[in-house]
């Protein structure tokens, strides 16, 4: 038998009574943010009391069950480190960047992002029960005075009535579980009233901040609002508590499926054993990894930037030596709003007209033989290749495959190949000249 989760509590608040503790309202109103109140919890370091001294700094906020899970004797705890922050925050790097994924550029009305074709991600509060210090949105999040803006709102619904393609909501921030309940119910239920919305999803970290507020009553309302899917987001198997258990469980019970984000951070979980740790406890509550994020060039973040190569590393340690449905995908999103780009390890070793070369987890070397006689699908006669839905612009890679493009070109390709020189040469005979040798170059007559 498995062990189970256990809770903690700090000796701070061991005379707290249960039922103060188990209240998230309790919780929010007792969220730690200065030297004096960490202090009363675990010793600082002089460098976590300096940035916490400095001005300007990104929002600290951390809930009493929350920092509870840290060992106070342990500078290097990994729950630590994720929400107290330290003086390398205030340091910049190279290719950082305040908005990292230019999210503003895609905004087509404020805090709705519409980067892919069919989804779109909504931005519904700047507030969250704790802060992340490696915040990809740390540009908008946090700030107290700019929470939900009801003009934004509207805007936001307009936007999402006229635009038919979009068929899949995402609702971020902050943290959209810190609203309040009939906030959140009228937006859901707003979103609802648009028919062409087929799902809403929720990002969320209350449940591992402050699982309490995973009421069964919060279940009872979103699941008024199915298909509902929810992604929780933990970084390291010590946030797993018997608490946030129950928490899944109920909303588990509630028809919501449950995936999880964690963010690749150096000296928190940029290990393969802490990550198999993890991802095998994430099922056990029956949470799905859904992504393993890069960690984002966004300021403050520098140091816990990991080389792009350890994510591929833990993916390697991870397929094939454990469940499938406890691998996620590693994901870099790219800078300048590229969007998420997955990297994985490569186990295509070679090719042939015939037969194909893989390898598996073990270094096993195999080879699959094509077959002779593919009877190709049709798409004239496949309903759903006649009725297929247009992408303008973003048809990408698939647009090659199926013919639609011969080749995609980056900006300024045509211009730069022309060098003036094709079009006139076509046009007079005169002008040619024999292969190899180029308008300009020594031609002799
Ligand atoms: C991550 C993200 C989504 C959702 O992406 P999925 O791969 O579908 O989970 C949608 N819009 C934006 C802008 C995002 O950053």
């Amino acid at each position: 038998m498995s062990t189970p989760f256990i809770s903690k509590r700090a000796a701070l608040y061991a005379d707290v009574p249960d039922d103060k503790w188990n209240d998230w309202r309790w919780q929010l109103s007792h969220r730690l943010n200065t030297v004096e109140e960490f202090d009363k919890v675990l010793p600082l370091t002089d460098s976590e009391k300096k940035a916490l001294n400095t001005t300007g700094l990104f929002r600290v906020d951390i809930t009493p069950y929350f920092i509870s899970l840290i060992d106070p004797d342990d500078p290097d705890d990994p729950v630590r480190k994720q929400v107290i922050p330290v003086a390398e925050e205030l340091q910049s790097f190279t290719a950082m960047m305040e908005d990292s994924l230019a999210e503003d550029r895609h905004s087509p009305v404020p805090g709705l992002v519409h980067r892919y074709p069919d989804r779109v991600l909504m931005l519904v509060t700047t507030q969250c029960a704790s802060y992340c210090r490696y915040c990809t949105r740390s540009r908008i999040v946090g700030d107290p005075g700019q929470t939900f803006n009801r003009q934004e709102f509207e805007l936001q619904i307009e936007y999402l009535k006229r635009t038919p393609q979009v068929r899949d909501v995402l609702l971020s921030g902050g943290d959209p579980l810190v609203l309040a309940p009939k906030i959140l119910e009228e937006l859901l239920s707003r979103l609802r009233e648009i028919p062409h919305i087929e799902i809403v999803r929720i990002g969320s970290r209350v449940p591992v901040f402050m699982p309490m507020r995973v009421t069964q009553e919060l279940c009872d309302m979103l699941a008024k609002f199915h298909p509902l899917w929810l992604n929780i987001h933990v970084n390291h198997p010590n946030e797993i508590t018997r608490e946030l258990e129950d928490a899944c469980d109920r909303m588990t019970r509630a028809g919501i499926p449950l995936g999880n984000q964690s963010v690749l951070l150096a000296g928190v979980n940029d290990c393969v054993h802490i990550q198999r740790d993890l991802v095998q406890k994430l099922v056990r509550i029956r949470v799905r990894p859904y992504y393993l994020y890069q960690c984002d060039l966004v300021e403050g973040a520098g140091h816990f930037r990991t080389p792009v190569a350890k994510g591929i590393e833990i993916i390697e340690g991870l397929r094939g030596h454990t469940s499938g449905y406890a691998v996620p995908q590693f994901i870099v999103d790219a800078p300048g709003g590229g969007g998420k780009i997955p990297v994985m390890p490569n186990y295509q070793v070679s090719a042939s007209d015939h037969k194909i070369i893989l390898r598996n987890y073990e270094g096993y070397i195999t080879t699959y033989e094509e077959p002779t006689e593919y009877q190709a699908h049709d798409p004239a006669t496949c309903k759903y290749c006649q009725n297929k839905r247009l992408e303008p612009g973003q048809s990408g890679i698939t647009g090659l495959l199926d013919g639609e493009q011969m080749f995609i070109k980056p900006e300024g390709f045509d211009e730069l190949h022309d060098r003036g020189g094709i079009q006139h040469r076509l046009k007079d005979p005169s002008k040619w000249v024999p292969l190899g040798i180029g308008p300009g170059e020594s031609n002799p007559k």
